[in-house]
């Protein structure tokens, strides 16, 4: 490809950052590191070229997943052998963790009977509001806990790796699949990444230099959304209905090109995991476990011997109850995505092969999809964006849930449910 077409490329990216996922793989695979992340004007981690560094080998290309969907066939789940509820036996792991600390009880398990020698992760110790890529030799339950707000993962990737895990969001794990299939990678159901702007907005006003600490995940599951400045006052909320969980899930932070992404369930992973959201969290002495959906030879023998030596507990987990309960986010990414997709094809002509094969041609609700998600497309447009920084919690609070009770009843009465499940049963393979 000549260089010309590779600077049009990247100046694509920074006039829509819809065509951006920012997984930063683009910069993880440059020979020459001409590719850096920047943040843009909304606070997204989009990649920026140094044309004198570029030799025009395209690598960085190849590897996106932006612009032309990777998955070609319909599915709903993707190809899986088994799926489980797992729980880290390790009381400090599934304290500490997000769902039931199956990653960090597996990771560690992983390194220490030699299944892989190092893992590509997220560490906040040094950064408390963005997460930074790191390469760990040892997983302790300090790890655990999912980062909403992230530097650009694979940035930190290196074609070098051997023998190496990777804890990866489903762009990740798809850009790393299209060169790499040796690396062992745990995949995280995804329905959006956020900016930083999200922890700048729940600061309502006060510097985000002076938090010392923020936690997405703390304590029993599923969890409080805290964050800790340094002049000993804090914010604190449930994740569960809570103001932080009607922004967060408003979609007015999350990274534009995560409103193209047509996998939820992290397909190209070895194994993905997610909260066992569904009936479970109305129990009130309910304290998680973490859905996973185990899809290679070696992912099951890894999980069969965690099991075996005490390092998980295991139940199993029936695809009617996944699929029931993750109907939302299933609709979002399968169904709902083919308007989003028309909105962005009219602002951009780097979509045009994008290819819509993948998408699941059920009933698709106008109102509801642009009421919520493509309202964040909207905002991120010249004077609108500050705007909503200013608009009130419990505003926000009440049409989130609103939102969410309709489009619940709406996916219910349309029958969505049979549709998914009959595609995801199909997926099913043996070990
Ligand atoms: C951005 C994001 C969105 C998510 N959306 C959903 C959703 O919509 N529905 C759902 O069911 N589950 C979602 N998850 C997954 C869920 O929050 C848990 O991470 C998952 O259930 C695993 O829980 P666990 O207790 O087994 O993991 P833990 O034992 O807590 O370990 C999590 C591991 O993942 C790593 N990690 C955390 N954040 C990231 C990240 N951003 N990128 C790469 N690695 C990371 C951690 O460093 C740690 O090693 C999301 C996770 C993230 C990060």
């Amino acid at each position: 490809m000549e260089k010309s077409r590779i600077i049009e490329y990247y100046s694509q990216i920074s006039d829509n950052a819809i065509l951006c996922r920012s997984c930063g793989m683009c910069a993880g695979v440059c020979p020459k590191g001409a590719v850096s992340m920047e943040k843009n004007e909304f606070s997204q981690y989009i990649p920026k070229l140094d044309t004198d560094l570029c030799v025009g080998c395209s690598k960085c290309i190849n590897v996106c997943t932006a612009r032309k969907s990777t998955i070609s066939n319909q599915s709903v789940i993707g190809k899986f052998i088994k799926i489980f509820l797992i729980r880290a036996t390790d009381k400090d792991i599934s304290e500490k963790s997000s769902s039931g600390g199956a990653v960090t009880a597996l990771l560690k398990y992983g390194l220490e009977n030699g299944y892989f020698s190092s893992v590509l992760t997220l560490d906040s110790k040094n950064a408390p509001v963005c997460a930074e890529p790191v390469i760990k030799t040892e997983i302790t339950a300090l790890d655990a806990s999912s980062k909403y707000v992230c530097a650009p993962l694979c940035t930190k990737y290196s074609t070098n790796f051997k023998n190496a895990a990777a804890t990866v969001l489903p762009c990740q794990a798809q850009s790393i699949r299209k060169i790499d299939s040796d690396t062992f990678l745990f995949g995280l159901f995804c329905s959006k990444l956020s900016t930083p702007d999200l922890i700048r907005r729940m600061s309502k006003g006060k510097s985000v230099d002076t938090i010392k600490r923020t936690a997405y995940r703390e304590g029993v599951w599923p969890g409080n959304f805290k964050i800790d400045y340094s002049d000993g006052t804090q914010v604190s909320q449930k994740l569960n209905r809570s103001q932080f969980g009607a922004v967060y899930n408003s979609y007015l932070y999350a990274c534009q090109g995560c409103l193209l992404c047509n996998d939820y369930f992290a397909e190209y992973a070895d194994l993905s995991c997610g909260d066992p959201w569904g009936k479970a969290q109305y129990n009130e002495n309910y304290i998680g476990q973490t859905v996973v959906v185990v899809r290679s030879q070696r992912a099951l023998s890894l999980v069969e011997a965690a099991h075996k030596n005490g390092a998980i507990e295991v139940e199993d987990c029936s695809l009617e109850e996944v699929i029931k309960g993750h109907l939302k986010e299933i609709y979002n990414k399968k169904t709902a995505i083919s308007q989003r997709l028309e909105y962005a094809k009219a602002k951009t002509d780097a979509l045009a092969d994008f290819g819509e094969s993948s998408f699941i041609n059920a009933p698709s609700s106008k109102p509801l999809n642009r009421f919520s998600i493509n309202n964040c497309l909207k905002i991120k447009e010249k004077g609108k964006y500050e705007k909503t920084f200013s608009q009130s919690d419990k505003v926000l609070f009440v049409k989130r849930f609103s939102h969410a009770y309709l489009l619940k009843k709406y996916l219910k009465n349309k029958g969505h449910y049979g549709i998914y499940l009959k595609i995801a049963a199909d997926e099913k393979t043996e070990a």
